[in-house]
Parts: structure tokens; sequence; C-alpha cells
């Protein structure tokens, strides 16, 4: 009797937990939803268009057919999306550009270089191959048009660091190594996998203090980009609506293919871009400039500093959702502002970048920075 009495009680106390974790996770999806329906933040008048850079299909190791993958991202609404199978280069993968069910479709290559994985962007075709060293090859890659990005540094096949400072950029987040890495992060949100796998991806996500110290640090001697990397496999309009590029075009994107496909390549060799979190809440419209007596100088500007004047730093969005802003400095935070909206006076030379973090029953981790500006570079001697 005695053991019958204890078994239930041991059961029921089962059921009871059981009941309260499924409350607790049904809370949590089901807020989500209901915020899903926000609806982005007015933009202003730079025109802005929002893609998903790093992306692999069955030209390499993806999964899917590089048609299901643009379907995927048609389905997610963006504007347009970067090919990078591996392949030195991949040859089938650049012949597949073009515009596809409304979705500008870009491609470069991922190359296993010396010192890791580097992603070339915007090359003419080569004859032959590019070198396997990584100082050559980009090099060549600059010689034939292109510009490289270093992939995943951190993490899979581990960028190992020289003294070449030719990158054009480095990513400072991929999703499938958050994945990989963070897995039991998000175990008690393994149901939602099956539910609303966004929100499980969300979980596996971890401020990547590592690789944003390496990036100011190469910031200080160099006009270098960050970008948000999907790094795609699989789960393609999960990683979609996940890690995107947001892109500052000079004008609307142009409907023939060349000129549109040279606007975005063009905005992210400056630098005019930021990076953002879309599936916690949708980022559009954010602006990030600096301003001396009437010149504007936009994110990704290097600015010679003149003697004894002072820039004015400025950054706005309409969000209609609690954030936090940062202004950093060399990497060091130098005004938080509750609110999208800053204004920073300052004479001192330095890279100048903007973390929005969001606040109020995100499904973000706290220090995971929903955006990340790219910087403006204030430079004593103007290089
Ligand atoms: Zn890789
Ligand atoms: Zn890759």
């Amino acid at each position: 009797m005695k053991t019958g009495s204890w078994k239930k009680r041991l059961f029921a106390c089962f059921i009871f937990l059981l009941g309260l974790y499924v409350l607790w996770l049904g809370t949590i999806l089901l807020r989500q939803r209901a915020r899903r329906e926000i609806p982005a933040a007015k933009r202003p008048s730079t025109h802005e268009v929002q893609g998903v850079y790093h992306i692999h299909t069955t030209f390499s190791d993806g999964r899917q057919p590089p048609e299901k993958v643009v379907a995927a991202a048609s389905r997610q609404h963006l504007d347009f999306i970067i090919l990078t199978d591996h392949g030195n280069p991949n040859r089938a993968s650049l012949a597949g550009q073009g515009w596809k069910e409304n979705v500008l479709v870009l491609a470069g290559s991922e190359l296993s270089v010396s010192r890791g994985h580097l992603v070339a962007l915007d090359f003419r075709p080569p004859d032959g191959t590019f070198a396997q060293n990584a100082e050559e090859a980009v090099q060549e890659v600059a010689a034939e048009g292109g510009f490289t990005v270093i992939a995943h540094p951190f993490s899979k096949t581990r960028w190992s660091w020289g003294g070449f400072t030719g990158y054009a950029g480095l990513e400072i987040a991929d999703s499938d190594s958050m994945i990989k890495q963070n897995f039991w992060r998000a175990i008690p949100y393994l149901p939602a996998l099956l539910l609303s796998p966004r929100i499980f991806l969300l979980k596996t996500l971890e401020r990547p203090s590592q690789t944003l110290r390496k990036w100011d640090e190469m910031a200080a001697k160099q006009a270098v980009y960050g970008y948000f990397s999907a790094d795609a496999h699989l789960a393609y309009e999960t990683l979609f609506s996940c890690f995107r590029l947001h892109v500052l075009l000079g004008e609307p994107l142009a409907a023939e293919f060349e000129r549109a496909r040279a606007q975005v390549f063009n905005s992210l060799r400056r630098g005019a871009f930021y990076c953002a979190v879309d599936s916690a809440r949708p980022a559009g419209g954010f602006i990030f400039w600096a301003e001396r007596q009437r010149s504007h100088f936009p994110m990704g500007s290097t600015v010679p500093l003149a003697p004894s004047s002072r820039m004015q730093f400025r950054a706005e969005a309409a969000f209609p959702f609690a954030v936090q802003t940062c202004l950093l400095r060399d990497g060091e935070v130098v005004l938080r502002s509750e609110g999208p909206d800053i204004s920073f006076s300052s004479g001192r030379p330095g890279v100048y970048r903007v973390e929005i973090c969001l606040r109020g029953g995100s499904p973000l981790a706290r220090d995971f920075p929903w955006i990340i500006s790219n910087p403006i570079f204030i430079r004593e001697d103007g290089l």
C-alpha cells in the first residue's frame, strides 16, 4: 500500500511538473506568435534592401537545389540572396545568378585556402583557379574585381591569423556554428523545433564576444566590415528569417540584373549595411551616420579627423518596441540610450559602431545584439 501511494505521489508530481513545463513553453510560443504581427518600423528615405549572405545549395554541400532555396527566399520576402557554394570557384553557382521569383540571386564562392575558409564575392570568373595561399587568393580575387570575407573565423575551419590585412570583411556571427556550439542551451525548447523552429534557433544564439573583439582589433587598423552569416545548408526558410543583412542603396534597386548586382555589391564593399536578427523583431529602417558642419558620412565611411573639429554621431529608427542602443568606440561603450535614437559629439579618433539590444519579452538572449551596425572610422591620418 505504502509503495503504491508513494508511486502515485511521484506520478502526480511528474504530471504537475510536466504541466508547468508545457505551460511555460506554450506561453513563450504564444507570446512570440502575437509579437510577430508587429509591423516593421517606418523606413527613412534611404533605399534599404534585405537579404541573406552565405548559402550552400546542391552545387556543393547544401541539401536543397537552388530553385528550392530561391523559393524559400521568395516566401521570406527577401530582396536578395548570396549563394556561396564551395568551389574554386563554383562555376555552376556563378552561372545561376539572375532575378528569380522576385529575388536577386547573387553568387560568390567559398574557397578553402591555407588559413581557413574565405568567401570571394563580385569577381569575374578566372580562367583557372585561385591560389591556395590565402594572401595570394585575396590578391587574385581583387585582380578579378572582387573582394573577400573571412568565414566563421573562430569555429568549424578556424581561421589562422597572420599580419596580412587585405580582407574586406569577416563573419561576426554565423547560425550554423551557433546551432552546433549551443545546441545544449536550447534543449528546454526542443519541442519548439516542431512548432516554431525560429524560436529554437534564437535560443541557440550567444554573444560572439571573441569575434567582436577581433573585429574591433582589425578595424583599428583597416576598414573591415562585419557580416551576419546564415551558412545555410538546410532549414533554409528558418535561417532566412533569422540572420539578415540590411543593405542601404543610393537609389531604388534596379530592375536590370547587372545594375542591381552592382548596387548590392558596391554597398557591401563600402560597408553601407547593418546586420540584424529579424526573426526576433523586424529590423528595417535603421540608419547610422556622422556629420560635421554640413557634411554627412554614412555607415562604413572612413573620415579624416580635421584638427580641433568635432563629429556628431547619430542613429535613428522608429521601432515600435523597447530597445537599448549602445554607441561603441574601439569596442568600448561610450553612450547607452533607452530607445533607438542617439546623438553623440566627439573630437576623438576611433572606430564608432552601434549595437542595439531588444528589451521586454524578447526571445533573443539579452546580450546578443539584435542589430549590429557597420562602423564609421575616424582616422587621425585619414587612412
Ligand atoms: Zn566554411
Ligand atoms: Zn559555408
